[in-house]
Protein backbone atom coordinates (compact mmCIF):
# COMPACT_ATOMS: atom_id res chain seq x y z
CA UNK A 1 0.00 0.00 0.00
CA UNK A 2 1.57 3.07 -0.91
CA UNK A 3 0.67 5.33 1.74
CA UNK A 4 -0.78 8.95 1.88
CA UNK A 5 2.45 10.76 2.61
CA UNK A 6 3.69 9.06 -0.53
CA UNK A 7 6.31 6.30 1.06
CA UNK A 8 5.49 2.93 -0.58
CA UNK A 9 6.01 -0.31 1.00
CA UNK A 10 9.77 -1.51 -0.22
CA UNK A 11 9.43 -5.27 0.02
CA UNK A 12 6.20 -4.98 -2.36
CA UNK A 13 8.05 -2.90 -5.57
CA UNK A 14 11.03 -3.26 -5.33
CA UNK A 15 13.45 -2.57 -7.65
CA UNK A 16 12.84 -5.17 -10.66
CA UNK A 17 14.79 -6.39 -13.80
CA UNK A 18 14.79 -4.69 -17.20
CA UNK A 19 15.75 -6.46 -19.99
CA UNK A 20 19.17 -5.10 -20.58
CA UNK A 21 20.98 -5.53 -23.77
CA UNK A 22 24.50 -7.16 -23.33
CA UNK A 23 26.76 -4.51 -22.87
CA UNK A 24 29.24 -6.25 -24.73
CA UNK A 25 28.18 -6.56 -27.63
CA UNK A 26 27.76 -2.88 -28.42
CA UNK A 27 29.50 -1.44 -31.61
CA UNK A 28 32.61 -0.20 -31.33
CA UNK A 29 33.36 3.34 -31.86
CA UNK A 30 34.98 2.65 -34.85
CA UNK A 31 32.34 0.84 -36.71
CA UNK A 32 30.14 3.36 -35.68
CA UNK A 33 32.89 6.17 -37.37
CA UNK A 34 32.02 3.86 -40.58
CA UNK A 35 28.71 3.63 -40.36
CA UNK A 36 28.48 7.53 -40.32
CA UNK A 37 30.59 7.74 -43.30
CA UNK A 38 28.64 5.02 -45.14
CA UNK A 39 25.93 7.20 -44.26
CA UNK A 40 27.06 10.45 -45.38
CA UNK A 41 27.92 8.64 -48.38
CA UNK A 42 24.68 7.00 -49.48
CA UNK A 43 23.76 10.79 -48.31
CA UNK A 44 26.35 11.59 -51.44
CA UNK A 45 27.27 14.35 -48.75
CA UNK A 46 31.42 15.02 -48.59
CA UNK A 47 31.85 16.13 -44.79
CA UNK A 48 35.56 15.34 -43.44
CA UNK A 49 35.53 13.63 -40.51
CA UNK A 50 39.35 14.37 -40.05
CA UNK A 51 42.17 14.69 -37.02
CA UNK A 52 42.55 18.25 -36.99
CA UNK A 53 39.75 20.19 -36.26
CA UNK A 54 38.42 21.65 -32.40
CA UNK A 55 35.42 20.30 -32.38
CA UNK A 56 35.18 16.66 -31.41
CA UNK A 57 32.14 14.61 -32.75
CA UNK A 58 31.09 12.12 -29.98
CA UNK A 59 28.73 9.62 -29.69
CA UNK A 60 26.80 8.59 -26.45
CA UNK A 61 26.24 4.89 -27.77
CA UNK A 62 30.40 4.22 -26.76
CA UNK A 63 31.11 7.81 -25.46
CA UNK A 64 33.97 7.69 -28.13
CA UNK A 65 34.83 9.99 -30.69
CA UNK A 66 33.74 9.72 -34.16
CA UNK A 67 35.82 12.88 -35.78
CA UNK A 68 36.94 16.06 -35.69
CA UNK A 69 35.50 19.35 -36.94
CA UNK A 70 36.57 22.83 -37.63
CA UNK A 71 35.01 25.43 -35.46
CA UNK A 72 33.67 28.32 -36.59
CA UNK A 73 34.96 32.13 -34.83
CA UNK A 74 33.52 35.15 -34.76
CA UNK A 75 34.89 36.65 -37.89
CA UNK A 76 32.98 33.68 -39.40
CA UNK A 77 30.14 34.98 -37.81
CA UNK A 78 30.28 38.40 -39.28
CA UNK A 79 30.99 36.38 -43.00
CA UNK A 80 27.80 34.58 -42.39
CA UNK A 81 26.05 37.34 -42.03
CA UNK A 82 27.14 39.26 -44.78
CA UNK A 83 26.60 36.66 -46.75
CA UNK A 84 23.13 35.91 -45.79
CA UNK A 85 22.45 39.91 -46.15
CA UNK A 86 23.10 39.21 -50.26
CA UNK A 87 21.03 36.32 -50.68
CA UNK A 88 18.05 37.97 -48.65
CA UNK A 89 18.23 40.59 -51.36
CA UNK A 90 17.73 37.86 -54.20
CA UNK A 91 15.27 35.65 -51.66
CA UNK A 92 12.80 38.23 -50.75
CA UNK A 93 11.67 39.04 -54.06
CA UNK A 94 11.56 35.67 -55.05
CA UNK A 95 8.04 34.21 -55.10
CA UNK A 96 6.90 32.15 -52.31
CA UNK A 97 5.09 29.22 -53.95
CA UNK A 98 8.35 29.34 -55.87
CA UNK A 99 10.14 29.05 -52.11
CA UNK A 100 7.77 26.73 -51.63
CA UNK A 101 9.31 24.46 -54.39
CA UNK A 102 12.90 24.38 -52.88
CA UNK A 103 10.92 23.22 -49.44
CA UNK A 104 8.90 20.68 -51.08
CA UNK A 105 12.15 19.64 -52.87
CA UNK A 106 13.66 19.61 -49.56
CA UNK A 107 11.13 16.49 -47.91
CA UNK A 108 11.95 14.76 -51.05
CA UNK A 109 15.02 14.66 -50.27
CA UNK A 110 15.00 13.72 -46.68
CA UNK A 111 12.81 11.37 -48.22
CA UNK A 112 15.45 9.47 -50.34
CA UNK A 113 17.48 10.03 -46.83
CA UNK A 114 15.36 9.34 -44.31
CA UNK A 115 17.51 6.12 -43.24
CA UNK A 116 20.72 7.65 -43.56
CA UNK A 117 19.91 10.48 -41.60
CA UNK A 118 18.44 9.05 -38.85
CA UNK A 119 21.33 7.03 -38.67
CA UNK A 120 23.62 9.43 -38.60
CA UNK A 121 21.45 11.04 -35.33
CA UNK A 122 20.94 7.59 -33.54
CA UNK A 123 24.50 7.33 -33.30
CA UNK A 124 25.16 11.15 -32.85
CA UNK A 125 22.44 11.66 -30.46
CA UNK A 126 21.71 7.93 -28.84
CA UNK A 127 18.12 7.90 -29.74
CA UNK A 128 16.68 4.05 -30.81
CA UNK A 129 16.50 3.54 -34.75
CA UNK A 130 12.52 4.32 -34.56
CA UNK A 131 13.25 7.85 -32.72
CA UNK A 132 15.72 8.61 -35.45
CA UNK A 133 13.53 7.96 -38.19
CA UNK A 134 10.47 9.79 -36.41
CA UNK A 135 12.43 12.75 -36.34
CA UNK A 136 13.17 12.77 -39.73
CA UNK A 137 9.40 12.12 -40.52
CA UNK A 138 8.37 15.35 -38.62
CA UNK A 139 11.08 17.12 -40.88
CA UNK A 140 9.27 15.79 -44.01
CA UNK A 141 5.89 17.02 -42.45
CA UNK A 142 7.26 20.33 -41.61
CA UNK A 143 8.38 20.70 -45.06
CA UNK A 144 5.40 19.73 -46.47
CA UNK A 145 3.35 21.70 -44.33
CA UNK A 146 5.46 24.95 -45.42
CA UNK A 147 5.50 24.39 -48.67
CA UNK A 148 1.76 24.24 -48.87
CA UNK A 149 1.44 27.39 -46.66
CA UNK A 150 4.08 29.50 -49.18
CA UNK A 151 1.00 30.15 -51.15
CA UNK A 152 -1.50 31.25 -47.72
CA UNK A 153 0.55 34.10 -46.52
CA UNK A 154 -2.21 35.94 -46.61
CA UNK A 155 -2.71 39.88 -45.57
CA UNK A 156 -6.24 40.91 -43.81
CA UNK A 157 -7.96 43.55 -45.63
CA UNK A 158 -9.95 45.90 -43.08
CA UNK A 159 -12.59 48.33 -43.44
CA UNK A 160 -11.44 51.41 -43.80
CA UNK A 161 -12.97 54.93 -41.82
CA UNK A 162 -12.67 56.83 -44.94
CA UNK A 163 -14.70 56.93 -48.14
CA UNK A 164 -12.56 55.34 -51.39
CA UNK A 165 -9.96 54.01 -48.77
CA UNK A 166 -8.41 50.70 -48.85
CA UNK A 167 -6.77 49.18 -45.30
CA UNK A 168 -4.72 46.77 -45.35
CA UNK A 169 -1.79 44.56 -44.10
CA UNK A 170 0.83 43.06 -46.05
CA UNK A 171 3.64 40.31 -44.71
CA UNK A 172 7.24 40.68 -45.83
CA UNK A 173 10.34 38.68 -45.18
CA UNK A 174 12.21 40.05 -42.00
CA UNK A 175 16.06 39.45 -43.10
CA UNK A 176 18.44 36.65 -41.98
CA UNK A 177 17.03 34.79 -38.98
CA UNK A 178 19.66 32.81 -36.55
CA UNK A 179 18.51 29.28 -35.61
CA UNK A 180 20.03 27.84 -32.88
CA UNK A 181 19.49 24.17 -31.47
CA UNK A 182 19.62 21.50 -28.44
CA UNK A 183 21.37 18.08 -28.52
CA UNK A 184 17.61 16.59 -27.93
CA UNK A 185 16.41 17.31 -31.04
CA UNK A 186 19.70 17.85 -33.46
CA UNK A 187 17.53 18.18 -36.93
CA UNK A 188 13.68 18.74 -36.15
CA UNK A 189 14.32 22.00 -34.49
CA UNK A 190 16.50 23.12 -37.29
CA UNK A 191 13.60 22.01 -39.84
CA UNK A 192 10.96 23.72 -37.69
CA UNK A 193 12.54 27.06 -38.56
CA UNK A 194 14.07 26.70 -41.57
CA UNK A 195 11.09 25.44 -43.28
CA UNK A 196 8.75 28.27 -42.11
CA UNK A 197 11.66 30.63 -42.58
CA UNK A 198 12.86 30.19 -45.83
CA UNK A 199 8.94 30.09 -47.81
CA UNK A 200 8.70 33.88 -45.80
CA UNK A 201 11.86 34.72 -47.66
CA UNK A 202 14.31 34.64 -44.61
CA UNK A 203 17.97 33.13 -45.31
CA UNK A 204 19.68 31.19 -42.06
CA UNK A 205 22.20 30.92 -39.92
CA UNK A 206 21.58 27.90 -37.92
CA UNK A 207 24.33 27.42 -34.79
CA UNK A 208 23.51 23.27 -33.91
CA UNK A 209 24.42 21.94 -30.46
CA UNK A 210 28.26 21.68 -30.30
CA UNK A 211 26.80 17.63 -29.52
CA UNK A 212 25.72 17.48 -32.78
CA UNK A 213 27.82 18.74 -35.25
CA UNK A 214 27.96 16.16 -38.03
CA UNK A 215 24.07 15.69 -38.18
CA UNK A 216 23.99 19.65 -38.80
CA UNK A 217 26.40 19.55 -41.49
CA UNK A 218 24.16 16.70 -43.38
CA UNK A 219 21.06 18.54 -43.15
CA UNK A 220 23.01 21.63 -44.56
CA UNK A 221 24.43 19.76 -47.06
CA UNK A 222 21.33 17.73 -48.54
CA UNK A 223 19.33 21.42 -48.34
CA UNK A 224 22.52 22.95 -50.57
CA UNK A 225 22.07 20.37 -52.97
CA UNK A 226 18.93 20.88 -53.80
CA UNK A 227 19.58 24.55 -53.62
CA UNK A 228 22.06 24.54 -56.10
CA UNK A 229 19.94 22.24 -58.02
CA UNK A 230 16.90 25.11 -58.27
CA UNK A 231 19.40 27.83 -58.53
CA UNK A 232 18.71 29.60 -55.92
CA UNK A 233 21.14 31.68 -53.71
CA UNK A 234 23.91 29.29 -52.28
CA UNK A 235 24.13 31.11 -48.92
CA UNK A 236 20.13 30.87 -47.93
CA UNK A 237 21.00 28.31 -45.66
CA UNK A 238 24.41 28.27 -43.25
CA UNK A 239 26.28 26.33 -40.43
CA UNK A 240 27.57 27.73 -37.42
CA UNK A 241 29.65 25.34 -35.44
CA UNK A 242 30.85 26.00 -31.80
CA UNK A 243 29.66 26.47 -28.68
CA UNK A 244 27.97 29.07 -26.44
CA UNK A 245 30.70 31.91 -27.15
CA UNK A 246 30.20 31.51 -31.24
CA UNK A 247 26.21 31.29 -30.20
CA UNK A 248 26.33 34.32 -28.49
CA UNK A 249 27.89 36.41 -31.52
CA UNK A 250 25.13 35.38 -33.33
CA UNK A 251 22.98 36.60 -31.16
CA UNK A 252 24.33 39.86 -30.31
CA UNK A 253 24.74 40.56 -34.36
CA UNK A 254 22.95 43.67 -35.45
CA UNK A 255 22.75 41.91 -39.28
CA UNK A 256 20.22 39.60 -37.40
CA UNK A 257 16.56 40.71 -36.98
CA UNK A 258 15.24 37.48 -35.57
CA UNK A 259 16.50 35.00 -33.42
CA UNK A 260 15.02 31.18 -32.83
CA UNK A 261 16.84 29.95 -29.99
CA UNK A 262 15.92 26.34 -28.56
CA UNK A 263 17.54 24.72 -25.62
CA UNK A 264 17.60 25.35 -21.89
CA UNK A 265 15.63 27.94 -20.27
CA UNK A 266 19.29 28.89 -18.53
CA UNK A 267 20.18 29.54 -22.49
CA UNK A 268 17.20 31.53 -22.95
CA UNK A 269 17.56 33.80 -20.21
CA UNK A 270 20.71 34.99 -21.29
CA UNK A 271 19.96 35.29 -25.03
CA UNK A 272 16.74 36.90 -24.53
CA UNK A 273 17.79 39.89 -23.15
CA UNK A 274 20.87 40.56 -25.34
CA UNK A 275 18.14 40.33 -28.55
CA UNK A 276 16.06 43.03 -26.83
CA UNK A 277 19.04 45.04 -26.04
CA UNK A 278 19.22 45.72 -29.28
CA UNK A 279 15.65 45.33 -30.20
CA UNK A 280 15.71 42.10 -32.02
CA UNK A 281 13.10 39.96 -31.71
CA UNK A 282 13.05 36.19 -30.30
CA UNK A 283 11.37 32.92 -31.15
CA UNK A 284 12.34 31.11 -27.45
CA UNK A 285 11.75 27.02 -27.17
CA UNK A 286 12.72 26.45 -23.16
CA UNK A 287 12.81 23.92 -20.90
CA UNK A 288 9.79 21.78 -20.14
CA UNK A 289 8.55 20.17 -16.55
CA UNK A 290 6.04 18.07 -18.94
CA UNK A 291 3.06 16.87 -16.52
CA UNK A 292 -0.09 14.26 -16.79
CA UNK A 293 -2.61 14.25 -14.44
CA UNK A 294 -4.46 11.13 -13.78
CA UNK A 295 -7.91 11.07 -12.61
CA UNK A 296 -9.95 8.09 -11.54
CA UNK A 297 -12.39 7.40 -14.65
CA UNK A 298 -8.87 7.33 -16.63
CA UNK A 299 -8.71 3.84 -19.25
CA UNK A 300 -5.63 2.81 -17.58
CA UNK A 301 -5.22 0.09 -20.70
CA UNK A 302 -4.75 3.12 -23.07
CA UNK A 303 -3.31 5.59 -20.52
CA UNK A 304 -0.37 3.06 -19.67
CA UNK A 305 1.63 2.92 -23.66
CA UNK A 306 1.87 6.55 -23.48
CA UNK A 307 2.92 7.30 -19.69
CA UNK A 308 5.88 4.99 -20.22
CA UNK A 309 6.87 5.75 -23.54
CA UNK A 310 6.78 9.56 -23.12
CA UNK A 311 8.86 9.38 -19.60
CA UNK A 312 11.40 6.90 -21.27
CA UNK A 313 11.54 7.87 -24.59
CA UNK A 314 14.85 8.94 -25.79
CA UNK A 315 16.01 8.53 -21.84
CA UNK A 316 13.96 11.06 -20.63
CA UNK A 317 15.79 13.52 -22.21
CA UNK A 318 13.38 15.89 -24.91
CA UNK A 319 12.00 19.02 -23.88
CA UNK A 320 8.11 17.21 -24.11
CA UNK A 321 9.65 14.26 -21.91
CA UNK A 322 6.76 13.12 -19.07
CA UNK A 323 8.42 13.96 -15.93
CA UNK A 324 5.51 14.39 -13.43
CA UNK A 325 2.71 12.15 -13.19
CA UNK A 326 0.09 12.84 -10.80
CA UNK A 327 -2.23 10.64 -9.54
CA UNK A 328 -5.83 10.68 -8.03
CA UNK A 329 -5.13 8.63 -5.10
CA UNK A 330 -7.44 6.27 -4.69
CA UNK A 331 -6.18 4.72 -8.27
CA UNK A 332 -2.01 5.64 -7.00
CA UNK A 333 -1.66 1.58 -5.77
CA UNK A 334 -2.48 0.46 -9.40
CA UNK A 335 -0.83 2.90 -11.40
CA UNK A 336 2.40 2.25 -9.96
CA UNK A 337 2.19 -0.87 -10.21
CA UNK A 338 1.34 -1.13 -13.63
CA UNK A 339 4.02 1.19 -14.50
CA UNK A 340 6.26 -0.93 -12.37
CA UNK A 341 5.88 -4.03 -14.58
CA UNK A 342 5.36 -1.79 -18.15
CA UNK A 343 9.21 -0.70 -16.82
CA UNK A 344 10.47 -4.07 -16.28
CA UNK A 345 9.47 -5.20 -20.04
CA UNK A 346 11.70 -1.52 -20.81
CA UNK A 347 15.10 -3.02 -23.17
CA UNK A 348 17.96 -0.43 -22.16
CA UNK A 349 20.93 -0.83 -24.22
CA UNK A 350 22.09 -0.17 -27.78
CA UNK A 351 20.12 2.09 -29.73
CA UNK A 352 20.69 0.89 -32.98
CA UNK A 353 19.68 -2.97 -31.96
CA UNK A 354 16.21 -3.33 -33.14
CA UNK A 355 14.08 -4.02 -30.16
CA UNK A 356 15.76 -1.70 -27.67
CA UNK A 357 13.45 0.89 -26.14
CA UNK A 358 15.98 3.04 -24.08
CA UNK A 359 19.67 3.85 -25.63
CA UNK A 360 22.41 5.85 -23.99
CA UNK A 361 22.44 9.75 -21.65
CA UNK A 362 24.06 12.07 -23.83
CA UNK A 363 27.39 12.36 -21.61
CA UNK A 364 28.53 12.17 -17.79
CA UNK A 365 26.86 15.45 -17.46
CA UNK A 366 23.62 13.94 -18.07
CA UNK A 367 24.03 11.12 -15.62
CA UNK A 368 25.26 13.19 -12.59
CA UNK A 369 22.11 15.19 -13.02
CA UNK A 370 20.35 12.30 -13.12
CA UNK A 371 22.15 10.97 -9.48
CA UNK A 372 22.08 14.49 -7.91
CA UNK A 373 18.36 14.57 -8.83
CA UNK A 374 17.34 10.68 -7.46
CA UNK A 375 19.74 11.98 -4.16
CA UNK A 376 17.25 15.23 -4.00
CA UNK A 377 14.48 13.43 -4.02
CA UNK A 378 14.88 10.75 -1.11
CA UNK A 379 16.45 14.17 0.74
CA UNK A 380 13.09 14.97 0.26
CA UNK A 381 10.99 12.01 0.92
CA UNK A 382 10.96 10.03 -2.00
CA UNK A 383 11.13 6.69 -2.64
CA UNK A 384 12.46 5.33 -5.48
CA UNK A 385 10.32 2.62 -6.53
CA UNK A 386 12.25 0.76 -9.30
CA UNK A 387 15.48 1.92 -11.47
CA UNK A 388 17.67 4.80 -10.77
CA UNK A 389 21.02 2.98 -11.19
CA UNK A 390 23.45 2.98 -14.25
CA UNK A 391 23.01 -0.58 -16.19
CA UNK A 392 27.31 -0.99 -16.37
CA UNK A 393 29.22 1.00 -14.02
CA UNK A 394 32.65 -0.40 -15.61
CA UNK A 395 32.19 1.34 -18.75
CA UNK A 396 33.72 4.85 -18.52
CA UNK A 397 32.18 6.93 -21.63
CA UNK A 398 28.66 5.25 -21.96
CA UNK A 399 25.55 6.37 -19.84
CA UNK A 400 23.20 3.55 -19.78
CA UNK A 401 20.80 4.01 -16.81
CA UNK A 402 17.33 2.26 -15.85
CA UNK A 403 14.24 4.27 -16.20
CA UNK A 404 13.32 5.55 -12.66
CA UNK A 405 9.86 5.76 -10.86
CA UNK A 406 10.04 7.82 -7.80
CA UNK A 407 6.87 8.40 -5.51
CA UNK A 408 7.15 11.80 -4.25
CA UNK A 409 4.84 12.91 -0.86
CA UNK A 410 4.00 16.33 -2.65
CA UNK A 411 5.12 18.94 -4.40
CA UNK A 412 8.79 19.03 -3.21
CA UNK A 413 11.44 20.84 -4.65
CA UNK A 414 13.63 18.69 -6.57
CA UNK A 415 9.88 18.02 -8.91
CA UNK A 416 10.41 21.92 -9.74
CA UNK A 417 13.69 21.56 -12.13
CA UNK A 418 13.75 20.04 -15.53
CA UNK A 419 16.22 17.17 -15.33
CA UNK A 420 16.99 15.36 -18.67
CA UNK A 421 17.10 11.65 -17.55
CA UNK A 422 14.01 9.51 -17.70
CA UNK A 423 12.75 10.06 -14.42
CA UNK A 424 9.44 10.13 -13.46
CA UNK A 425 7.96 11.84 -10.01
CA UNK A 426 4.75 10.19 -9.25
CA UNK A 427 2.76 12.38 -7.03
CA UNK A 428 -0.99 11.53 -5.35
CA UNK A 429 -4.07 14.23 -5.31
CA UNK A 430 -7.26 14.10 -3.55
CA UNK A 431 -9.33 16.74 -5.47
CA UNK A 432 -9.22 17.81 -9.18
CA UNK A 433 -8.50 21.58 -7.93
CA UNK A 434 -5.42 20.69 -5.93
CA UNK A 435 -4.14 18.43 -9.04
CA UNK A 436 -4.38 21.72 -11.33
CA UNK A 437 -2.91 23.54 -8.37
CA UNK A 438 0.34 21.13 -8.93
CA UNK A 439 0.01 20.63 -12.48
CA UNK A 440 0.61 24.36 -12.91
CA UNK A 441 3.11 24.53 -9.99
CA UNK A 442 6.49 24.75 -11.59
CA UNK A 443 7.86 27.22 -13.78
CA UNK A 444 8.20 25.57 -17.16
CA UNK A 445 5.03 25.73 -19.11
CA UNK A 446 5.47 23.78 -22.15
CA UNK A 447 3.81 20.39 -22.82
CA UNK A 448 0.66 18.57 -20.57
CA UNK A 449 -2.17 16.31 -20.82
CA UNK A 450 -5.02 14.69 -18.72
CA UNK A 451 -6.17 11.06 -18.75
CA UNK A 452 -10.19 10.90 -17.93
CA UNK A 453 -13.40 10.14 -19.61
CA UNK A 454 -14.94 12.63 -17.50
CA UNK A 455 -16.02 15.12 -19.90
CA UNK A 456 -16.01 18.25 -17.78
CA UNK A 457 -12.85 17.13 -16.06
CA UNK A 458 -11.11 16.92 -19.58
CA UNK A 459 -13.08 20.59 -20.43
CA UNK A 460 -11.98 22.10 -17.26
CA UNK A 461 -8.29 20.73 -17.99
CA UNK A 462 -8.54 22.52 -21.73
CA UNK A 463 -10.45 26.04 -20.35
CA UNK A 464 -8.18 28.98 -18.85
CA UNK A 465 -8.49 28.01 -15.31
CA UNK A 466 -6.98 24.64 -16.21
CA UNK A 467 -3.20 23.49 -17.63
CA UNK A 468 -1.71 26.88 -17.84
CA UNK A 469 1.39 24.97 -20.91
CA UNK A 470 1.27 25.58 -24.17
CA UNK A 471 -0.05 21.99 -25.08
CA UNK A 472 -2.69 20.52 -23.32
CA UNK A 473 -3.78 17.27 -24.43
CA UNK A 474 -6.16 14.92 -23.44
CA UNK A 475 -6.12 10.76 -23.64
CA UNK A 476 -2.79 11.69 -25.25
CA UNK A 477 1.17 12.00 -23.60
CA UNK A 478 2.10 15.70 -23.40
CA UNK A 479 4.59 15.22 -26.03
CA UNK A 480 2.28 14.39 -28.56
CA UNK A 481 2.14 17.40 -30.78
CA UNK A 482 1.10 18.09 -34.76
CA UNK A 483 2.35 19.98 -37.09
CA UNK A 484 -0.38 21.46 -38.14
CA UNK A 485 -0.85 23.48 -34.68
CA UNK A 486 1.54 25.58 -33.22
CA UNK A 487 3.77 24.45 -30.83
CA UNK A 488 5.87 25.80 -27.68
CA UNK A 489 5.23 27.24 -24.37
CA UNK A 490 4.23 29.49 -21.79
CA UNK A 491 6.40 30.79 -18.12
CA UNK A 492 9.89 30.02 -18.40
CA UNK A 493 9.45 27.76 -22.06
CA UNK A 494 9.63 31.05 -23.23
CA UNK A 495 6.52 31.88 -24.73
CA UNK A 496 7.56 31.26 -28.99
CA UNK A 497 5.39 28.99 -30.87
CA UNK A 498 6.79 27.22 -34.42
CA UNK A 499 5.81 25.38 -37.39
CA UNK A 500 1.78 25.36 -37.68
CA UNK A 501 -1.15 27.29 -37.26
CA UNK A 502 -0.17 31.28 -37.59
CA UNK A 503 3.36 30.81 -36.31
CA UNK A 504 5.01 31.84 -39.68
CA UNK A 505 4.02 35.13 -38.88
CA UNK A 506 7.20 35.03 -36.37
CA UNK A 507 9.37 34.72 -39.42
CA UNK A 508 8.15 38.14 -41.45
CA UNK A 509 7.35 42.15 -40.80
CA UNK A 510 3.79 42.95 -41.11
CA UNK A 511 3.00 46.41 -42.94
CA UNK A 512 -0.07 48.01 -42.59
CA UNK A 513 -1.03 49.91 -46.11
CA UNK A 514 -3.61 52.38 -46.48
CA UNK A 515 -4.65 53.42 -49.87
CA UNK A 516 -6.43 56.66 -51.04
CA UNK A 517 -8.42 55.90 -54.49
CA UNK A 518 -10.88 58.83 -53.99
CA UNK A 519 -10.74 62.32 -55.32
CA UNK A 520 -10.42 64.09 -52.52
P1 LIG B 1 21.49 24.12 -24.09
O1 LIG B 1 20.72 25.30 -23.58
O2 LIG B 1 22.66 23.67 -23.32
O3 LIG B 1 22.02 24.42 -25.58
C1 LIG B 1 21.12 24.72 -26.62
C2 LIG B 1 21.85 25.52 -27.68
O4 LIG B 1 22.11 26.82 -27.16
C3 LIG B 1 23.20 24.93 -28.09
O5 LIG B 1 23.36 25.09 -29.47
C4 LIG B 1 24.18 25.81 -27.32
O6 LIG B 1 25.45 25.88 -27.90
C5 LIG B 1 23.47 27.15 -27.38
N1 LIG B 1 23.84 28.12 -26.33
C6 LIG B 1 24.04 27.87 -25.03
N2 LIG B 1 24.29 29.03 -24.38
C7 LIG B 1 24.24 30.02 -25.29
C8 LIG B 1 24.43 31.42 -25.24
N3 LIG B 1 24.70 32.07 -24.10
N4 LIG B 1 24.30 32.14 -26.39
C9 LIG B 1 24.00 31.51 -27.56
N5 LIG B 1 23.83 30.17 -27.67
C10 LIG B 1 23.95 29.44 -26.54
O7 LIG B 1 20.42 22.93 -24.26
P2 LIG B 1 20.69 21.40 -24.58
O8 LIG B 1 21.19 20.73 -23.36
O9 LIG B 1 21.41 21.26 -25.85
O10 LIG B 1 19.19 20.92 -24.87
C11 LIG B 1 18.27 20.53 -23.90
C12 LIG B 1 17.35 21.65 -23.51
O11 LIG B 1 16.61 22.12 -24.64
C13 LIG B 1 16.30 21.20 -22.51
O12 LIG B 1 16.12 22.21 -21.56
C14 LIG B 1 15.05 21.01 -23.37
O13 LIG B 1 13.84 21.11 -22.68
C15 LIG B 1 15.22 22.16 -24.32
N6 LIG B 1 14.41 22.00 -25.52
C16 LIG B 1 13.29 22.77 -25.67
C17 LIG B 1 12.48 22.59 -26.77
C18 LIG B 1 11.21 23.37 -26.94
O14 LIG B 1 10.62 23.31 -28.01
N7 LIG B 1 10.75 24.10 -25.95
C19 LIG B 1 12.84 21.67 -27.76
C20 LIG B 1 13.99 20.91 -27.58
C21 LIG B 1 14.77 21.09 -26.45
Amino acid sequence: MIQATGRTNRAASRSGSYIDRPMEQLPTTEALRGRVLAALRRCGVGIKLDESGDIAARTPITGGEIGRLVGHDAADVDDAVHRAAVAFAVWRTTPAPFRGELIRRLADTLRAHQDDLAEIVSIEAGKIRSEGLGEVQEMINVCDFASGLSRQLDGRTIASEHRGHRLMETWHPLGPCAVITPFDLPVAVWSWNTALAVICGDPVIWKPSERTPISALTCDALFAKVANEMGVPADLCQVILGGRNVGQVLVDHPGIPLVSATGSTAMGRIVAPRVAARFGRSILELGGNNAAIVTPSADLNRALPGIVSSATGTAGQRCTSLRRLIVHRSILDEMVSRLVTAYRSLSVGDPLQPGTLVGPLIDRGAYDAMVNALTAARTEGGDVIIGGDRVDNERPDGFYVHPTIVVVPSQTPVVAAETLAPILYVMPYDTFEEAIAIHNGVAQGLASSIYTTDMREAERFMSSAGSDCGIANVNLSPGRAEIGGAFGGEKETGGGREWGSDAWKAYMRRATNTINYSDE
